[in-house]
């Protein structure tokens, strides 16, 4: 073990969250609680990062069941890093604050020169920004979404570029992140000498502003232009961003030219993705676009028994599936959460799974699910609210007093419900859908800027989801 004094600096404490963070998300609250809650962070030695545990049997628990987790994770925040040390007992020693060498937290994960160092650091990042949970094993395929899953399949499995991109698209929680992630983790392990860069959009935009503003565009470029596989997740982030989305246009073409795979998802399908540039959206719907739609019964019931055969410490009863694939028919993730909640449930109290406790259990979702609020109702909220007439939702009047109640309907009417902007235009009035987004991104522009506005608007929320 080196014998460098410990280091500790505040960005290493951020890291350090990050990193705990992570974890809590993967392992569920309950082996967090039990694990990791007591595992604390003692500082940096050299390469090394070193950790505490209060006794030998938590060591060994973390290290064989997130060890290597826990290191992945480590490198992709911090690149200096190469090795993790687990200690056990009291911490004796502090090292002062000041003592801050720079560690630095290289978000790039594509270095130009490629060494054999930096290829293992760039798995590491790579693995570093996946759920470990996202894989193909672990995708339950359905008549929704069997056309996406294959052509997921082909992307990662195939040497050639068959098309390009492979744009996956669909509503929140229904599996594309998953998907993506699985393409990556197959890459990964069964061709290692791929570049795979995973992302979103979010984050190539942070990037590039980054790169933009220390006037690095150049290695910016080249990070992204030397990978032989790009995802980029939720595109739909990047629509308005006109600077961003013309350097990824560059950044894509290139790519493409390059005959290397370029997999994109989003919220919606090219064509409708409002506030992003004609060429861009025609030039992502020239490969295969696969949608994925809501999970119907079979499926849901499927993804159901799947996920409940991974704790067979707890038994949940057919009927009980059944209801849940029943009632729960938003998405994915809700479906997922709703299980979660029974199984944690389950074990903590120790009491078999009934129809009648899970009823009890999932109440305030069972409730939500029941009640979706209808575009009406926000309209008709809203006009009370603000002491307008209903009728002005939909009239023609453009004074601010009447005008800024209508935006704010239909920016609930967009959170609220799963109407689509042109539906929700034809709600107020036929009125057209560019104007429904710009009144959305109006209320989030003051909402940001205004707090006493955003408190109004946020109340208006939780009055009408109660
Ligand atoms: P999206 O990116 O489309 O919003 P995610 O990929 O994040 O959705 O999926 C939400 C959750 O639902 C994740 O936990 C994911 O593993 C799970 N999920 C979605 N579809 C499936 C599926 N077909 N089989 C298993 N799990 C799924
Ligand atoms: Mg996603």
């Amino acid at each position: 073990m080196a014998s460098e004094p410990l280091k500790l600096d505040p960005e290493v404490e951020d890291q350090w969250k990050r990193v705990r963070g992570r974890l809590r998300a993967e392992l569920g609250e309950a082996a967090f609680k039990t694990w990791l809650r007591p595992l604390s962070l003692d500082g940096v030695s050299g390469k090394e990062v070193v950790m505490r545990v209060p006794s030998a049997n938590m060591k060994d628990w973390v290290m064989s069941r997130c060890g290597e987790r826990l290191h992945d994770l480590w490198r992709g925040e911090n690149d200096g890093i190469t090795g993790i040390a687990i200690k056990v007992g009291k911490t004796e020693r502090r090292a002062p604050r000041r003592e801050v060498t720079p560690v630095r937290r290289d978000l790039d994960l594509i270095r130009h020169d490629g060494n054999a160092l930096n290829a293992a650091s760039e798995a590491a990042q790579l693995t570093a920004s996946l759920d470990p949970r996202f894989t193909f094993d672990n995708f339950v395929v359905g008549k929704t979404n069997e056309f996406a899953h294959a052509a997921a399949q082909r992307v990662a499995g195939s040497d050639s570029v068959t098309f390009n991109p492979l744009f996956l698209y669909g509503g929140v929680g229904l599996g594309k992140t998953h998907l993506m992630h699985a393409i990556a983790w197959y890459i990964h392990a069964k061709k290692p000498g791929r570049r795979v860069l995973y992302m979103s959009a979010e984050k190539f935009m942070y990037k590039f502003i980054r790169a933009l503003r220390y006037k690095d565009t150049m290695s910016f470029k080249d990070q992204f232009r030397a990978v032989d596989v790009l995802m980029i997740d939720d595109i739909q982030f990047i629509a308005g961003k006109d600077s961003t989305q013309e350097e990824f246009f560059h950044t894509f073409n290139a790519l493409v030219d390059q005959n290397r795979q370029v997999v994109i998802s989003g919220d919606r399908s090219p064509s409708d993705l409002d506030g992003m540039e004609e060429r861009l959206r025609s030039r992502l719907g020239w490969g295969l676009v696969a949608d994925i739609h809501p999970a119907d019964y079979e499926l849901r019931l499927g993804i159901l028994e799947t996920k409940a055969s991974q704790f067979p410490d707890v038994i949940v009863p057919q009927r009980v599936m059944e209801f849940l694939a029943h009632k729960i028919s938003s998405n994915v993730r809700e479906l997922e959460g709703a299980l979660n909640r029974v199984l944690a449930h389950a074990q903590l109290v120790g009491q078999p799974v009934t129809l009648d406790s899970t009823q009890e259990l999932l109440r305030d979702l069972l409730r939500a699910q029941d009640r979706r609020v209808t575009i009406e109702e926000i309209q008709k909220r809203v006009a009370e609210h603000f002491n307008i007439r209903m009728a002005d939702m939909v009239s023609a009047r453009k004074q601010r007093a009447i005008a800024r109640p209508r935006q704010i309907a239909m920016y609930l009417a967009k959170r609220l419900t799963s109407r689509s902007l042109p539906e929700i235009g034809r709600k107020f009035g036929g009125r057209d859908h560019t104007t429904v987004m710009h009144g959305v991104r109006k209320v989030e522009e003051l909402m940001a800027g205004d707090p006493t506005f955003a408190e109004d608007v946020e109340l208006l929320e939780r009055m009408l989801e109660s």
